[in-house]
């Protein structure tokens, strides 16, 4: 039985010509700022985001965790969407690294900017944590690869500014976001002192993170990032990786878009499954069962035994992602597969 794996966009596995790449790479010591084709996928990606500089990471957990040590201080007070991925995600390494608390706002991965100035703390109140960091999630991955309304972020860094708060875009599918709102990552990125995109989601790369903003701010996160243990040597390997994946997997992340809708649309169907169709719009959906239904668990146990993998990301919420490894026949498949393992009798 072929495996349907949509657990993640992340279990790609890089192709006989990103290997070759790999192979052919041309490295030195990025420590020393040495190895070229780290240098030009920074500047490709820096580019790419219409920022001065970039940098890249191992991991996107690690930019995340060197975004908030640029910004803000232990004790500060960071402001994100519901669910991020840097509260849920990250096993606590905000709190035990960067010392921040984070406030959740709003609902479905979204929220405004006028949550965003009821929320805010100012500094140097006697009770108060100030708030020095705005954070989005674009697209959110826990509400289902939500687009953030692109007017909206604009809106909350304009008051962040105003107000003295940093901003930074969590934009590990950003790339999603741009194809599905048919904007380009530079227009998303403009309004953001710091952005990071992943090179090891949609686009397929098996590693690697980039963040980029001013100089000075890149010039913070190269110590933060030696300071997170990521500063590393010869990675012009993953680097050749990720401009293989910028020059090749770019184009086509529509493709997956277009799969994941497919099977929403199948899933759908089942009066057990809570989702609106409609509403996915870039390669995750998240649908939720109803009370009368099997839970996750059972859902992914009968999927597997069907030959489909998917995450239960709660005791009644599933996610399916769709991704470069994935064709459309395999997606119809899997989508039919999972209504029949939501709707199985055992
Ligand atoms: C996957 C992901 C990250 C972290 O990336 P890793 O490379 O897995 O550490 C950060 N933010 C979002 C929204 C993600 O989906």
């Amino acid at each position: 039985m072929d495996i349907i794996d949509l657990r993640s966009d992340t279990v790609t596995r890089p192709s006989a010509g990103m290997r070759d790449a790999m192979a052919r790479a041309e490295v030195g010591d990025d420590q020393f700022g040495e190895d070229p084709t780290v240098n030009e996928l920074q500047e490709r990606v820096a580019d790419l985001l219409a920022k001065e500089a970039a940098l890249w990471l191992p991991t996107g957990t690690m930019a995340n965790q060197v975004a908030l040590r640029v910004f803000a201080r232990p004790g500060d007070d960071v402001i994100l969407a519901r669910e991020s991925h840097a509260m849920w995600h990250e096993t606590g390494a905000a709190a035990a690294n960067a010392g921040v608390q984070f406030t959740e706002l709003g609902t479905g991965g979204v929220f405004t900017a006028n949550e965003f100035r009821a929320a805010r703390k100012p500094r140097g109140h006697p009770l108060y944590p100030p708030t020095t960091l705005v954070e989005i999630e674009d697209t959110h991955n826990r509400a289902g690869g939500v687009v953030f309304p692109p007017e909206e972020a604009v809106a909350i860094c304009a008051a962040a500014r105003e107000l003295g708060v940093a901003s930074y875009l969590d934009g590990a599918r950003l790339f999603n976001a741009a194809a599905a709102g048919k904007r380009t990552a530079a227009e998303l990125a403009a309004p953001f002192d710091l952005v990071s995109i992943a090179l090891s989601k949609g686009l397929g790369a098996p590693g690697g993170s980039v963040l980029a903003g001013a100089r000075e701010h890149i010039d913070a996160a190269v110590r933060y990032r030696r300071m997170s243990g990521g500063a590393m040597r010869q990675v012009g390997i993953f680097a050749a990786a990720g401009l293989h994946a910028l020059d090749h997997n770019l184009g086509r992340l529509a493709e997956d878009h277009s799969n994941a809708r497919l099977i929403a649309d199948l899933v759908a169907q089942s009066p057990r499954v809570i989702l609106d169709p409609k509403a996915v719009r870039t390669n995750i959906l998240v649908f939720r069962l109803t009370g009368d239904g099997p839970d996750a668990a059972t859902v992914v146990s009968r999927a597997r035994d069907r030959g489909v993998l998917v995450f239960a990301f709660g005791p009644r919420t599933v996610r399916a992602v769709t991704h470069l490894d994935v064709s459309r026949q395999a997606c119809r498949l899997a989508g039919t597969l999972l209504l029949e393992a939501v709707d199985a009798s055992s």
